[in-house]
């Protein structure tokens, strides 16, 4: 394939440039050439745009990592795919080599690549992926909730951690994304008791619907009251996905229960140890994923979770800022680009 495309490039901390650039092209052996279908906007994605960046960017790279596509061609050493194949993509794949990954610990790997980031991502018409980062998903999935797969491999990643059981009482901190497909992958669990705790209106609406059974207006109301009086002693767990409520967190589990800390929030907090030698209460930390896509990809293909209400807007690739925006206002919920979309 020869020729340019439209894409959206990060040109350094505040600077997303929408530009034409070359069609990419397979080099390596086991590259494959993606035509991508559609791309999801993450959260992280704005915390990297508008910096500081984390160091993983790189100038004139192309963003987005939540993507799925076709296959359009392979080198010869992507065997495992043919043209045409429908895949979602690990934008994190690890070295493999290093002492975490030896150790079995990938998601800590020191040399971990940034598809998206540091390397050129999802929001253009066509990408470069190395077949190791690919996994089959059915036709029969929405483009736009097929792009949800990388997401939800994330929060069942950290849902191992946590081990939420039948009939657990579980708080979910913030209802963006992530807090919503919490909220429903800890129902289809068997978790009891969902209170989810969110300022904007327009992201409680999406909880409620979503199958929170509480939804809470920490300005409005006191989120701890409420744990209490629904549960006498605190809930079993609860997940902070914005990443600056570790306090709020650890207030309303039970003793030995669990935090889990999913959002990435540049804040500190101060908590007191000794409560939580003394309450037992355990905090954990969750990273990316690793070997989950199979089990989101099931959990999509067999609708086990209300994907397709997580997203609000899907919109072609030139309205990718105006995207960017709504989410900054909180506007949207999962705002999906289409880059073969027209106007
Ligand atoms: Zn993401
Ligand atoms: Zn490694």
């Amino acid at each position: 394939m020869q020729g340019t495309m439209l894409a959206a490039v990060y040109e350094g901390p505040g600077h997303l440039a929408l530009k034409e650039i070359p069609v990419p092209a397979v080099r390596q052996d086991d590259d494959v050439l993606l035509r991508v279908e559609a791309c999801g906007i993450c959260g992280s994605d704005l915390g990297f745009i508008d910096g500081p960046d984390g160091g993983v960017g790189a100038s004139g790279t192309v963003v987005g990592h939540e993507l799925v596509g076709r296959v359009a061609s392979t080198g010869p050493g992507a065997k495992h795919f043919a043209e045409g194949d429908r895949v979602v993509l690990d934008p994190c794949p690890p070295c493999l080599r290093c002492t975490y990954c030896l150790m079995g610990a990938p998601t800590q790997c020191d040399n971990l690549t940034y598809i998206g980031y540091g390397v050129d991502g999802g929001f253009a018409p066509y990408m470069i992926a190395p077949s190791q980062t690919l996994h089959r998903i059915s036709t029969e999935v929405p483009a736009p909730v097929a792009a949800l797969a990388e997401p939800l491999a994330c929060v069942l990643h950290g849902l191992e951690k946590v081990d939420v059981r039948p009939g657990d009482t579980v708080v979910v901190l913030g209802a963006g994304p992530i807090g919503v497909l919490y909220v429903q992958m800890v129902k289809a669990v068997g978790a009891g008791k969902v209170i989810i705790s969110e300022p904007s209106a327009m992201r409680r609406d999406l909880a409620r619907m979503v199958g929170a059974d509480y939804v809470v207006d920490p300005k409005a109301e006191d989120l701890q009251d409420v744990v209490m009086r629904e549960t006498s002693v605190g809930a079993d767990v609860a997940i902070d996905t914005v990443g600056n409520l570790l306090s709020t967190a650890l207030e309303v589990i039970r003793r030995k229960g669990a935090v889990l800390l999913f959002g990435l929030h540049q804040a500190n907090v101060t908590i007191a140890p000794w409560e939580i030698a003394l309450t037992e209460k355990r905090i954990l930390g969750t990273l990316i994923q690793s070997h989950l896509f199979p089990q989101a990809i099931k959990v999509l293909e067999g609708g086990i979770i209300d994907a397709q209400r997580v997203i609000s807007h899907v919109l072609p690739l030139s309205r990718i800022c105006e995207g960017m925006e709504l989410l900054r206002q909180q506007r949207a919920h999962k705002v999906v680009i289409d880059p073969w979309a027209s106007e």
